[in-house]
């Protein structure tokens, strides 16, 4: 066990962090206020590398561990979580189940432009009827005619839909009842842009405004057989190691945040006088900072450990430990970020300071891919 991070994990988050703060941080309040994606930023990551970091150079990656993507992550997350949703979107929905289910002609076709940063990807799994139980509301519908699969349905809150240069969308779609008697999902690959595939306006959220989130709905589309991802009637298990991976994601950007959150707070805290003195010096004040301190130091380490297990190849104790981290992470993340705005006193308050803008984002962490309620049930199945 060692808990040093490499030179070159080091490098990573050194990199990412300049990053954010040059190019993302001026724009980010301004794309806030206007629910605008930052669209120049998020090409500029595509040209670094950073939308196909945990790719192999063969589908244009940069063949990154998970480690490296949890620090990439938790960086974009320390300054704008719309922004790392907007990646996790692309790299994690879109790129990781056609990089581990796809076919050849597949990955060669839609990951290599999708990891060297020249389209972005999404994933349409959430239905109208509800997104926990994705197994019951998949009621959108894939019928195989003529070499082809014909899908009629709807899909509700789909990150990265809208964004310009949308390449396509992973599509959950029943396909049938399987010989085993259960409802038959599979993944299908759609291009943005097929005749009857309509992505509806851009949602008008309470936060994460920086990222696009669209309805989107099915008449009639049509797309070619081998559009399937990995293998007919089992795209649910494949949906869920991909959400494995976007827990770890999650949890990192909550991470981030919190951080940010803690750094800010404390400054603040040492600066602010109350009563003549700092209120840093109030043992109130104090008491709020190193709950601080210690739950992002405790939410940090069960994401770092559960990329390692990935990294490893431990994938059973993977589930678990991202469902541990990403439950932890999330919840964690609201308290911080509200008690950094209690810190902050009216400031806190207003769009002067980041701190109202990461109060309004925090939420969406413990419902996205995997609310807290069901990650308690994932974690629940193995303790
Ligand atoms: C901004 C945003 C971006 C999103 N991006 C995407 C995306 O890119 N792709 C995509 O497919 N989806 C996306 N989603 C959808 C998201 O994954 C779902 O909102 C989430 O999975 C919850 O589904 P739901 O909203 O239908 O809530 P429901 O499943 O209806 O749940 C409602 C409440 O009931 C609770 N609940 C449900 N079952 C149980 C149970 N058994 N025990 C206890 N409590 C339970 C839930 O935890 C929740 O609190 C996004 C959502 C938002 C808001």
């Amino acid at each position: 066990m060692d808990f040093e991070l490499s030179e070159q994990h080091l490098a990573l988050r050194t990199m990412v962090r300049d990053f954010a703060e040059k190019e993302l941080e001026p724009v980010v309040a301004e794309c806030d206020e206007a629910n605008k994606f930052p669209a120049e930023v998020v090409q500029k990551m595509g040209e670094l590398g950073l939308l196909g970091l945990s790719f192999p150079e063969k589908y244009g990656g940069s063949g990154a561990d998970h480690l490296s993507y949890a620090i990439l992550f938790e960086e974009l997350g320390r300054v704008d979580l719309g922004t790392a949703l907007t990646v996790d979107a692309d790299s994690t929905l879109g790129g990781f189940p056609i990089y581990t289910f796809g076919s050849e002609e597949l990955k060669q076709k839609w990951l290599v432009p999708l990891a060297q940063g020249k389209i972005l990807g999404c994933q349409g799994l959430t239905e109208p009827g509800g997104g926990s139980d994705t197994y019951s509301n998949t009621l959108t519908t894939a019928v195989l005619k003529d070499d082809e699969w014909v899908i009629n349905g709807s899909k509700s809150f789909i990150t990265n839909a809208g964004a310009p240069n949308c390449g396509f969308c992973n599509v959950a779609a029943f396909t049938g009842i399987r010989a085993d008697g259960k409802r038959g999902i599979s993944q299908i690959l759609v291009p943005i842009g097929t005749p009857g595939f309509t992505v509806e306006p851009h949602l008008n959220k309470l936060g994460f405004r920086t990222s696009v989130t669209n309805d989107l709905s099915f008449d009639n589309v049509r797309v070619p057989k081998d559009n399937v991802v990995g293998v007919v009637g089992k795209g649910l298990s494949q949906f869920m190691s991909t959400l494995d991976e976007g827990r770890l994601t999650i949890a990192a950007m909550a991470v981030g945040m919190s951080q940010r959150c803690l750094e800010l707070s404390l400054a603040y805290s040492k600066e602010r006088v109350a009563f003549g003195q700092p209120i840093f010096s109030y043992q109130g004040i104090q008491y709020k900072l190193v709950d601080m301190a210690v739950n992002v130091e405790m939410a940090r380490l069960l994401t770092y450990k559960s990329a390692v297990l990935e990294d490893q190849g431990k994938l059973k104790e993977f589930t678990k430990e991202v469902a541990m981290a990403k439950y932890f992470a999330a919840e964690m993340c609201k308290t911080v970020a509200a008690d950094a705005v209690q810190i902050h006193g009216g400031y806190g308050y207003v769009k002067d300071y980041p701190l109202e803008r990461y109060y309004r984002d925090a939420p969406l962490l413990a419902i996205g891919e995997g609310t807290s309620e069901v990650m308690r049930i994932v974690i629940a199945r193995d303790l």
